[in-house]
């Protein structure tokens, strides 16, 4: 794939860079590893003030790299800029957070004395120069959500970013650079990913976390495994959204399309299969899918429109590939499956709802990357259960009840990262983020994100 900056919105490739080559990687990977031996060493007030800079440079360049980040991938712009104001506020969260999150553990003097101790105690260290393989669909927000927490526990980054998120990709390291971190803090390695093996094989790196598709999930922590490397997998999902017979069938519709279409339908945790009870179903499913016709496909740019092109032209291929089958197979075009019409140079796909989905189809198991919905009817919450554990993937899950006993039914028994009731999912700093099954493992985020990537080291006295 080559590293370059090629507008969704019309095809056009706008600027090509060359990758990085074996000598220019070595400097990078040794300054990387001279920059945690100092680094280290700073105390949490020097990162924050640092981090907190940042912070407010992002702030400042918030519509210029919305623009760049919607040129490259074709997301419209006012999400664009939601993103960089969501990253500038987690670069504050954590910048106030971290010292909190990494302070000293103590466990009970009974405990101590029980060890044989006069004192014990954990401490959070860094671990080194952290790997972060990125994806192009959130090209700020994956990468702050990673550089955050990992520079504030005293770690350095390598980012490898996707090869169409070029300037992105180099613009996040313009930015932690700007903010006053040291050479070699936060460095982008333009590689395609054939580079990733030997650059993680390399001593100097400590660990690796990967945002991505499955595939490369699976690539990655199979090198680090051989390596004996910690890694954290943030892979695809293909979450349920579940409307129940109590629920506000209403509101559930209206957010149901902002679920599905989020980023012209590019989200990890987009909700993407819908499953709706019965008595509730067509009155849901009139609601889902007349909305879903009504949204404004179009040039991202355009502040009035919903849903820009998909990133590349193999993503909407692979998009139509699903939908072909499951039309193949039967099943119900309630709005969509077609290319826009008037929108013939771009890689536009119309909003889609398709009903009547049978285990057959591939669109049933797999991920769909782009604004297609299926619905499905069920009869109960066994049922309605079920069919949401049915998929190779765990990342989060929707649902709306507002029967109290439904509730913690659901809180038993999904199978995911994340359960949200009467909304939709959606990341906050505070907030462990993460999946199960196929969808990966390890946590970003809260707490647990930032003690990833940490040398929780005991210290014992006699
Ligand atoms: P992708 O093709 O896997 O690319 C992600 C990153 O991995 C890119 O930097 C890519 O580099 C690299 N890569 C690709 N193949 C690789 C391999 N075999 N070995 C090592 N690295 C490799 O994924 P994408 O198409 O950009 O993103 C879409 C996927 O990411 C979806 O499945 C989505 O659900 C998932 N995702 C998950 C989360 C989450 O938090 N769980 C968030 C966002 C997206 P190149 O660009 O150079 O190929």
């Amino acid at each position: 794939m080559p590293i370059a900056t090629v507008n969704p919105a019309n095809g056009e490739t706008l600027l090509t860079f060359d990758a990085l080559g074996p000598e220019e990687t070595e400097q990078r990977l040794a300054a990387a590893a001279e920059a945690f031996r100092t680094y280290r060493n700073t105390g949490f007030d020097e990162r924050a003030r640092l981090l907190e800079r940042a912070a407010d440079l992002l702030d400042e360049d918030r519509d210029v790299i919305a623009r760049t980040m919607t040129t490259e991938m074709g997301k419209p712009l006012a999400a664009a800029r939601a993103e960089a104001a969501k990253c500038a506020k987690a670069m504050r969260w954590y910048a106030t957070h971290a010292e909190e999150l990494l302070a000293d553990e103590l466990p009970s003097k009974a405990d101590v004395k029980d060890s044989g101790a006069s004192r014990a105690y954990t401490r959070y260290r860094p671990l080194g120069v952290v790997l972060a393989v990125m994806p192009w669909n959130f090209p700020l927000w994956q990468v702050v959500r990673f550089a955050a927490p990992a520079l504030m526990a005293g770690n350095t980054g390598l980012l490898k970013h996707a090869s169409n998120v070029p300037q992105t990709a180099l613009y996040l390291e313009d930015l932690f650079r700007r903010a006053g971190f040291p050479e070699g803090c936060f460095q982008t390695l333009l590689v395609g990913s054939g580079a990733i093996e030997s650059i993680l094989r390399d001593p100097r790196v400590a660990a690796a976390t990967l945002t991505g598709s499955e595939p490369a999930g699976r690539s990655v922590a199979a090198i680090a495994g051989d390596e004996v490397k910690k890694t954290v997998l943030e892979l695809g999902g293909s979450d349920p959204y579940v409307v129940m017979a109590s629920a506000d069938v209403e509101k559930a519709a209206a957010t149901a399309v902002t679920a599905r279409v989020q980023n012209n339908g590019q989200s990890c945790i987009a909700a993407k299969r819908f499953i709706v009870h019965t008595e509730v179903y067509d009155a849901f499913v009139e609601r889902f899918a007349g909305a879903m016709a009504a949204l404004t496909v179009g040039d991202p740019m355009e502040e009035a429109t919903d849903v820009g092109p998909l990133a590349s032209e193999q993503g909407r291929a692979d998009l139509e590939e699903l939908v072909d089958d499951a039309v193949h197979r039967g099943a119900t075009v309630l709005c969509g499956a077609e290319r826009p019409k008037g929108l013939d140079l771009g890689w536009y796909y119309a909003p889609t709802v398709l009903a009547g989905i049978t285990p057959q189809m591939r669109i049933h198991q797999e991920e769909t990357f782009g604004p297609v919905a299926t619905v499905y009817r069920v009869d109960s919450i066994d049922e309605a259960v079920e069919l949401a554990n049915d998929t190779p993937f765990g990342l989060s899950s929707n649902v709306w009840t507002r029967d109290e006993a439904e509730t913690e039914r659901f809180v038993r028994d999904l199978d995911a990262g994340g359960v949200f009731f009467n909304g939709m999912t959606a990341s906050h700093p505070a907030l462990p983020f993460g999946g199960t099954k196929r969808s990966g493992y390890g946590r970003e985020l809260a707490a647990h994100g930032i003690r990833e990537f940490c040398n929780i080291t005991t210290i014992w006295h006699a």
